[in-house]
């Protein structure tokens, strides 16, 4: 198996990156960092964002196993101190995976070019200085007029970052739908959007034309672009997916719950249940 590392800057991960790097070296897999078959993110669900974005145009070939020196993070399934059960799990892989839906993300520019993103989280557009105004068109029809800070467009794993956020419905990841959520639309007589997230089917497409003419940001997950050139920005359920290395399955809702809520732990009267 060619394995790839991916980390993050921190003491945990510098140990958990050279106990792999260790056994590379004593034959139990071949380090490739440039076309791996798994690569092990150590860091948090940031550092698999870098990695999904490092490794963006190989993703029908990679699988991603992501390690945690945190707490258990969403696309994170493993702990720094499971390393050896995992250790274990690689050598005896048999190529067991789970995939989740991407974010196509077609940028179409005032020039006439066009920029094709993927985002696993979501695509933010964003006016830092003043009010964003931006038409909205689902399918192809003009839906509602903008105007607010901004509009996320989230994949189902997305749902518990940002978009959960800004009011947005946890989507459980076999969903394959996008939602999108407002940033602090403007609503009065004059001005009308929606203003309730909106969960969007496989095949709809959805576009922005921004009509603001400065000040504008695009966020792809944790990166930012320059957005004031941009004529329009389409946005799909993508036809491709990331796929992890599904060793072990820890159900979608426990994760919620472990992550937002925590009742497992210490139940309602106060007394600590065995997990
Ligand atoms: P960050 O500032 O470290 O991320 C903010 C938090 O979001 C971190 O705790 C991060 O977990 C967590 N996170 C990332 N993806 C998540 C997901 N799919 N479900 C639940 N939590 C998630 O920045 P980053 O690490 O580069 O991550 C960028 C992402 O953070 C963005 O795509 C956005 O979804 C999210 N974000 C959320 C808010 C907000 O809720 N107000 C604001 C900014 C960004 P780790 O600590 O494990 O990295
Ligand atoms: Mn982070």
């Amino acid at each position: 198996m060619k394995v790839g590392l991916y980390g993050n800057q921190t003491e945990k991960t510098k140990e958990v990156m050279n106990t792999f790097d260790r056994l590379c070296q004593e034959g139990c897999f071949v380090r490739d960092d440039e076309h791996p078959d798994v690569v092990i993110t150590v860091g948090g669900d940031g550092t698999l964002l870098g990695a999904f974005h490092r490794y963006r145009d190989q993703l029908d070939s990679i699988r991603f196993v992501a390690i945690h020196t945190g707490h258990l993070g969403f696309y994170t399934d493993w702990r720094n101190f499971e390393v050896d059960q995992l250790i274990e799990s690689l050598k005896q892989d048999k190529g067991e995976r789970v995939s989740y839906p991407l974010l196509d993300v077609n940028v179409k520019f005032k020039s006439g070019d066009v920029v094709r993103y993927a985002a696993l989280n979501e695509a933010t557009l964003r006016k830092v200085n003043g009010t964003l105004l931006c038409e909205v068109y689902i399918n192809g029809e003009l839906f509602e007029n903008f105007r607010g800070d901004g509009l996320c467009v989230a994949t189902p794993t997305g749902s518990t970052g940002l978009s959960k956020s800004l009011g947005g419905a946890v989507v459980h990841p076999r969903a394959e739908v996008m939602q999108m959520t407002e940033m602090a639309s403007i609503n009065n007589r004059v001005y009308r959007t929606l203003s309730s997230p909106m969960i969007f089917a496989k095949d709809n497409v959805l576009t922005l034309r921004p009509e603001s003419k400065e000040g504008m940001v695009m966020a792809i997950d944790h990166l930012t672009y320059d957005a004031n050139e941009i004529e329009e920005i389409q946005l799909q359920i993508s036809g491709e997916r990331i796929s992890f290395a599904a060793y072990r399955h820890t159900p979608f809702w426990d994760r919620v719950e472990d992550a937002f809520i925590g009742s497992r732990e210490v139940n309602c009267r106060g007394n600590e249940e065995v997990r």
